[in-house]
């Protein structure tokens, strides 16, 4: 670490102190060249990458906002809001251990897609026949006020033998 005073790089650390539960390292030093002490934090840096949208904006991702489509598309489903948070952590996990400072929303909505097919294939004919129209999972949560119920329709006529019993035809409404 650069000494303040001088500006030498090399120092030995005098003394180490965990903090917050170990979120937090704390460091005194002591310059090997004019002596003098300074501190330093160490902590985990977590930061999820920008999401790059259609239309070339970027934005910062939001569990809740994937949560809330989520929950959306799995409305009247039997899905416990424990799988729905699961699969959105998940979203997250991938997001910070990625390497990528950007990713673009299709990517995310393609992943979230992968996710409730394995969790409720009614849940994602609909989250992925609208979806799929966007081209953008967060233009898709932005105007997901309310779905088309032509397109909800058709969603869930596709699906007829994933789901024998037809579902009522419901609005889903989602204000952001
Ligand atoms: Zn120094």
């Amino acid at each position: 670490m650069k000494c303040p005073f001088c500006g030498h790089l090399e120092d030995r650390v005098l003394e180490t102190r965990e903090q917050k539960d170990g979120l937090l390292i704390r460091r005194r030093r002591e310059c090997l060249k004019c002596r003098n002490r300074f501190t330093t934090n160490e902590g985990l840096l977590m930061s999820y990458p920008l999401v790059i949208k259609k239309d070339g904006r970027r934005e910062d991702f939001s569990k809740e906002k994937v949560l809330k489509g989520l929950q959306a598309a799995c409305q009247k489903r039997p899905i416990a809001l424990a799988q729905m948070d699961s699969i959105v952590e998940g979203i997250s996990k991938w997001l910070l251990s990625c390497s990528d400072k950007e990713i673009s929303a299709q990517q995310i909505g393609e992943r979230l897609m992968m996710a409730l097919k394995s969790v409720d294939d009614v849940a994602y004919v609909r989250f992925a026949s609208v979806y799929k129209t966007f081209k953008d999972v967060q233009e898709f949560l932005e105007t997901l006020t309310p779905i088309n119920q032509n397109q909800l329709n058709q969603a869930t006529n596709q699906n007829q033998t994933a789901s024998p019993k037809k579902d009522q035809p419901e609005q889903l409404t989602l204000t952001l």
